[in-house]
């Protein structure tokens, strides 16, 4: 559903190169859930951005769907977006619009009929657990009923793949908790999941899988098996490079430069190889 293969992304201005992702490798199938952590500067808003093509890799492949994101044209990206749901850490609804219109809005930007629209609102709303609030006002709604009417709004459009960028990052643990029960029973419909979070203790509570970044390079992706063993020794090792590189209050990291050259095979000692000798292993090229 989701894979990058070899991706890198450098962002450059005057005076200074940042490796944001470093050669990542990353395979999502349909109906996952996974947990992305790491420290500021590692390298998740990048990845985010460059799934929802936002951004595009430097170097490497990112497949979504059907999509191979390099070949995607712009007239294309507008309806590449539709098909997944975004919900950001700033909920951002629209102020003037009850919680019925935010969602009604988001279908209505993509000209859907208004019969459907009248079926499809009160559904997400209902699922979202917000059907007595349909026609309160944003600044009415507690910080984790404003997520999930974007939750709703995400959902609006059928999407496969929500996006959800620090859902929890404005609510309080309690909610954070029920909006991440509210993504896993979302996931257990068949929806994709992918979440970027800070909160370590939500990703201890939910058995999903769990991608840690540090300086744009995976550095531990799996599951909690039974006893929490596996997990646990992922968390470490991640934990142990975070506190090699990174400042323990995860002020913003500096990342290293990416190794963006390809890799040299190595000169042939003495004399060079024969006439006629493959040093590519590969093979294939020049053929
Ligand atoms: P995270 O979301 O994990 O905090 P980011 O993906 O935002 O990490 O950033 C990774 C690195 O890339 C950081 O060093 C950040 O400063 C840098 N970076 C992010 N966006 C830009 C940009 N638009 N221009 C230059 N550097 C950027």
């Amino acid at each position: 559903m989701v894979e990058l293969k070899n991706v890198t992304k450098v962002y450059e201005n005057e005076t200074h190169t940042t490796c944001a992702l470093d050669d990542v490798n990353i395979k999502i199938n349909k109906g996952e859930f996974v947990f992305i952590v790491g420290a500021s500067g590692a390298g998740k808003s990048t990845f985010l951005k460059l799934l929802m093509r936002e951004e595009t890799p430097t170097k490497g492949t990112i497949i979504v769907k059907d999509y191979d994101l390099g070949k995607l044209s712009r007239r294309q990206i507008p309806y590449y977006r539709r098909t997944m749901g975004i919900v950001f850490q700033d909920f951002r609804l629209i102020p003037t619009m009850s919680v019925y219109d935010n969602v009604a809005f988001a279908m209505r930007v993509i000209n859907t009929k208004e019969k459907v629209i009248r079926n499809r609102v009160p559904q997400v709303i209902n699922m979202v657990g917000l059907k007595h609030k349909a026609h309160s006002m944003p600044n009415e709604l507690s910080g984790g009923e404003q997520q999930r009417v974007a939750l709703a709004r995400a959902l609006a459009n059928n999407a496969d793949i929500i996006i959800a960028d620090e859902p929890t990052g404005n609510v309080d643990p309690q909610m954070s908790y029920e909006i991440v029960e509210l993504l896993t029973k979302l996931n257990e419909t068949g929806t994709t999941v992918i979440m970027v979070t800070h909160a370590h203790d939500l990703v201890r509570k939910f058995n999903h899988r769990v991608i840690i970044l540090n300086n744009g390079k995976v550095v531990a992706d799996g599951k909690i098996d039974k006893k929490g063993g596996r997990r646990r020794a992922a968390e470490k090792s991640a934990k142990k490079a975070e506190d090699e590189k990174a400042p323990a209050d995860e002020e913003a990291v500096e990342p290293e430069d990416c190794a963006l050259e390809e890799e040299q095979t190595p000169e042939p000692e003495g004399d060079a190889a024969p006439d006629g000798a493959k040093t590519n292993t590969e093979g294939g090229e020049g053929q």
